[in-house]
């Protein structure tokens, strides 16, 4: 009966809206704020007694990449529309909420009705595009840092046309949110600083990180082309780095440093996108690629405000990322991963990799991905993000341990480290023995405290002052877990784990601490199966004639700290072989 008043209330508080009466504020400046993907969101309103005004973002900590075009946006749409009922922007649909849910909350200070005002229409014109068949020379699919360098390359040997498909609202994918750490050896800032590597020492360190699981030929090229890659992000870019080189995945001093992180590649290369003359089509997502009747790409497929446009083009190149964001597709490929949630870039959705596969390319390497474990309340009851379901630091104390349903170890903790497969893998093995999504990570208080953890969204850890009490809040068997407790601190007193030969090993005591968590997904390395010079092979072998890949999308060349370096060399290599095929 409530439920059907509240109903009927906001259908009239909308249509009078709709009709321009009951439009009422207490004109005059206010404060709003709301939760964003990065933390508070706060706005400035101005009202007049009957309409919103001006918004100004007062503050922010959003991914500058992504959030942009939202900050830019939404607070434009609800001026001029008089509605919070706005699209979210393309990929930015956290960003997009938080600044409409701060907007309202100053909306409600100044008096207005906030029910009313987000059933009040938006009646935007649709766009109509007057071309929807498109001729190009080469169409890059993804403007990350695979495709970027792809089209780049593509246009310096000479191709004319180059379309360059983003789905998103702006450019730059997991690149553009990425650190900035490429891992990379002879290159000229490594010469001018006298930092000296090997071939070999780069090949056994990135093998080593990976466990030898990645194409040993193609990551020749990827190691091989390192250093040529930083010269031509700094000369031929304009991609500013940190003039110095970091140790960084293992013992060698690599790590090359753009300044700022990833987003300091966004100006550099929408100077160059421009300077080049490279059509970028934004929010424009490429939903098939086209073949001619002897099985050679014809072109593209992709949607754009509606409207189906036909780009076509005798080579393409499919830079599309990753699969990270996109755990049905991981649970068809490696069904052990069932249940993972993604936490990497949201458009790293395996796109280009389904779109080829539905052409007849293979996939190779789908079960190889990197993940990170993640607070799993907080992940799945509460919307959460790999900031505020972060417990990295909780699994790092030196005495943190790990559980399954039985209240038993399962693995050694601190192999290999929190995002390596050598801990993740045992983690879901343990999950699917288990049933659950979940296994119980475990410390005590005093080392949270030493390590400044606290949990995300003002939560508490579950905590006990005892093993036997601990496991009861849990939902675990106290005598099974209490054994597990007194063995494992009987190892760490010894210096010996006898089960897991673990070898960092600390005693913990009263009171205990524990939180559920779960690996979620923010790399992937495998992709469409390809050549040495990216061409996209068939199971058979043979290629398909035309097409390309590069970066995320084709995987199995690069591990930790070279993922970037694959990225923009691949797509370098892409660009150019693509040049050349059509010509
Ligand atoms: C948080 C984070 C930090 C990282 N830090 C580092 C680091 O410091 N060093 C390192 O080496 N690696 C790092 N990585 C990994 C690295 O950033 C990525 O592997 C790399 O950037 C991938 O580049 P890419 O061009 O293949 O994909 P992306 O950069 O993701 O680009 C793919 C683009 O394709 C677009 N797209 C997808 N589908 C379509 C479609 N259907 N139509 C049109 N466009 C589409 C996407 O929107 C995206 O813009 C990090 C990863 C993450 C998640």
């Amino acid at each position: 009966m409530k439920k059907a008043v509240l109903m009927i209330l906001l259908v009239v508080a909308a249509i009078s809206l709709c009709f321009g009466q009951s439009v009422h504020y207490n004109a005059g400046t206010y404060i709003g704020a709301a939760q964003g993907m990065g933390g508070e969101v706060k706005v400035e309103i101005v009202f007049s007694d009957s309409s919103i005004t001006s918004i100004r973002i007062l503050s922010q900590k959003e991914t500058p990449s992504i959030a942009g075009p939202a900050i830019e946006r939404i607070p434009a749409d609800i001026v001029k529309y008089q509605s919070l009922g706005v699209d979210s922007v393309t990929g930015a649909t956290t960003t997009s909420k938080a600044i409409i849910n701060a907007i309202a909350d100053a909306v409600s200070k100044a008096g207005g009705n906030v029910a009313a005002l987000k059933a009040a229409k938006v009646s935007k014109e649709k766009k109509q595009i007057a071309n929807i068949e498109i001729t190009a020379d080469v169409v890059v699919i993804g403007a990350g840092g695979a495709g970027l360098a792809a089209a780049v390359e593509a246009k310096d040997k000479g191709v004319q046309k180059v379309v360059l498909l983003e789905k998103m609202a702006s450019i730059g994918g997991t690149t553009f949110i990425s650190q900035g750490l490429i891992g990379a050896y002879d290159s000229k800032l490594a010469k001018k600083l006298g930092v000296k590597l090997t071939y070999e020492a780069m090949y056994d360190n990135l093998m080593n990180n990976a466990k030898y699981r990645l194409d040993p030929v193609l990551s020749e090229i990827t190691i091989r082309k390192s250093g040529e890659t930083i010269d031509w992000l700094q000369e031929r870019v304009k991609v500013p780095f940190i003039n110095d080189i970091a140790i960084g995945y293992g013992p060698l001093k690599m790590m090359h440093m753009v300044v700022g992180g990833g987003i300091g590649f966004q100006k550099p290369f929408l100077t160059l996108v421009k300077e080049l003359g490279i059509d970028l089509m934004l929010e424009t997502k490429a939903t098939e690629i086209l073949l001619d009747a002897k099985s050679n790409v014809r072109g593209v497929k992709a949607s754009k405000d509606g409207n189906e446009l036909t780009i076509l083009a005798k080579a393409v190149v499919v830079a599309t990322g990753g699969y990270s964001n996109n755990p049905v597709l991981t649970a068809i490929l490696d069904p052990e991963k069932e249940g993972t949630m993604g936490i990497g870039f949201t458009g790293a959705t395996g796109d280009g990799i389904i779109m080829a596969n539905n052409i007849g390319a293979a996939l190779t390497h789908m079960n190889h991905m990197m993940f990170v474990l993640k607070d799993y309340e907080i992940m799945t009851k509460h919307n959460g993000t790999s900031n505020t379901a972060n417990v990295s630091r909780f699994i790092a104390a030196p005495n943190c341990i790990l559980v399954g349903k039985d209240g038993k170890r399962f693995v050694d903790e601190k192999s290999g480290g929190y995002m390596t497969q050598e801990l993740n893998s045992p983690v879901f093995n343990q999950m699917n023995k288990d049933r659950l999504g979940y296994v119980w990570a475990i410390s005590d208080e005093a080392a949270l405290k030493n390590l400044k953890v606290s949990r995300g969204l003002d939560m508490e850890f579950i905590s006990a002052p005892t093993p036997e009490a601990l496991a009861e809040k849990m939902g675990l068997d106290p005598s099974a877990l209490a054994k597990t407790i007194a063995d494992y601190n009987e190892y760490a007193k010894a210096g010996f784990d006898k089960e897991f030969k673990r070898t960092q090993l600390a005693t913990m005591g009263a009171p205990y601490v524990a939180v559920s968590v779960m690996p979620c997904e923010i790399i992937t390395y495998g992709g469409v199966a390809r050549n040495r010079k990216t061409e996209v092979l068939r199971a058979d072998g043979n290629v398909i004639p035309g097409l390309y890949v590069a970066g995320e999308a084709g995987g199995n060349s690069a591990y930790m700290g070279f993922t970037l370096s694959n990225a923009f060399t691949w797509g370098r290599i892409a660009g150019a072989n693509a040049a050349e095929f059509i010509k």
